[in-house]
């Protein structure tokens, strides 16, 4: 089997404070005198039964990490580290993903707290060899009208390439809020030449799924995967050329599966869906990106299959046309490269 380290591919799922190395946390919050929750720090994936309700736990401890990035030179410090660990794990482009708002408060506003992380994000991309732009997300537990606010923000940074805007999300609990309501402001994202990336098909299933396709006009959907109880809908989707982020160590440890065989990658992969695997919050699931081409592995994908899936984050993501071909080609190679697992049999 081939080193998965070693496979090209594209990161299109990975939240700010979330993708944050535990070891990084407890230094910032000893840095602050703060004390942290021992379920961050206790080397212990959160892991919610699938009949418990999971999402609080998962928002009480998010939110716990997130009182600790106070300061721009944090704020830089999470970027750095998010492009030094992707580029140890063959991601050649990352898309991470921010709600500027949170932060706006210990760095005089969402313009500087957004600008701050778009110019680490190019900073990070010259210093370490990745691509990383930059998706402001919008979150359902706020007023539509702030989203806008965002998108108008995100607009002014519009760009395909490192330290630009490249998507426009929605992000926190899918049962808040009415999704239409956020359709003015992926409107305003969508006129900028921003994609549309909003979360969608994780803790609600079809019927919301519909809602979010109709009125925000995705390219990508976070998550997606509860598609895969609705054949047409699935059909639908992938025929409208929308890629899915499918996290499945998140999805398991948040209790949408109860375990990862459950979790429908094969279902997506046989309806033709163009699939590109993240990590969503490594911070709190204790699972990287490799780790999610490890769980296809062990769902049965083989190295063409996995490449494939290489292939698709690449395609799926909003890098130019000229980076992805070089990118593919790379994928290429890797599978051209003898398996050593066959050689040594
Ligand atoms: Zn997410």
């Amino acid at each position: 089997m081939r080193d998965l380290n070693a496979l090209p591919k594209a990161h299109l799922h990975l939240h700010f404070t979330g993708s944050m190395r535990v070891s990084t946390l407890v230094e910032m919050a000893e840095e602050q005198g703060l004390r942290l929750p021992e379920n961050l720090t206790d080397n212990v994936s959160l892991h919610v039964p699938a009949d418990q309700r999971g999402w609080f736990r998962f928002q009480r401890a998010y939110d716990a990490a997130r009182k600790v990035v106070r300061s721009e030179a944090a704020m830089r410090r999470i970027v750095r580290d998010a492009a030094e660990d992707d580029k140890r794990e063959g991601s050649r482009r990352l898309e991470i993903q921010i709600d500027p708002t949170s932060y706006a408060p210990f760095v005089g506003g969402i313009t500087p707290a957004l600008e701050i992380v778009l110019d680490e994000a190019a900073l990070a991309s010259r210093d370490v060899g990745i691509e990383v732009g930059v998706i402001v997300a919008a979150s359902r537990i706020r007023h539509p009208l702030e989203a806008r606010t965002l998108a108008r923000l995100a607009a002014k940074h519009a760009g395909d390439g490192p330290g630009h805007v490249v998507g426009f999300g929605l992000s926190n609990d899918e049962r808040r809020g009415t999704t239409s309501e956020w359709s003015a402001a992926f409107n305003i994202a969508r006129r900028a030449g921003i994609a549309a990336v909003p979360h969608g098909g994780e803790l609600l299933g079809p019927d919301h799924l519909r809602e979010v396709v109709a009125h925000l006009r995705p390219v990508r959907l976070g998550h997606g995967v509860r598609a895969a109880e609705d054949s047409d809908l699935l059909a639908r989707i992938v025929d409208a050329g929308i890629a899915f982020e499918v996290c499945p160590a998140s999805n398991v440890s948040l209790g949408v599966y109860a375990h990862q065989d459950e979790v429908p990658l094969r279902t997506l992969l046989d309806a033709g869906a163009q699939v590109a695997l993240g990590a969503d919050d490594p911070l709190l699931f204790l699972s990287r990106l490799t780790d999610q081409y490890n769980i296809a592995r062990e769902l049965g994908c083989d190295d063409y299959e996995i490449a494939m899936l290489a292939h698709s984050s690449i395609s799926a993501s909003l890098a130019s046309e000229q980076s992805k071909r070089h990118w593919h080609d790379e994928i290429d190679a890797w599978l051209a490269t003898p398996d050593t697992d066959d050689h040594a049999a």
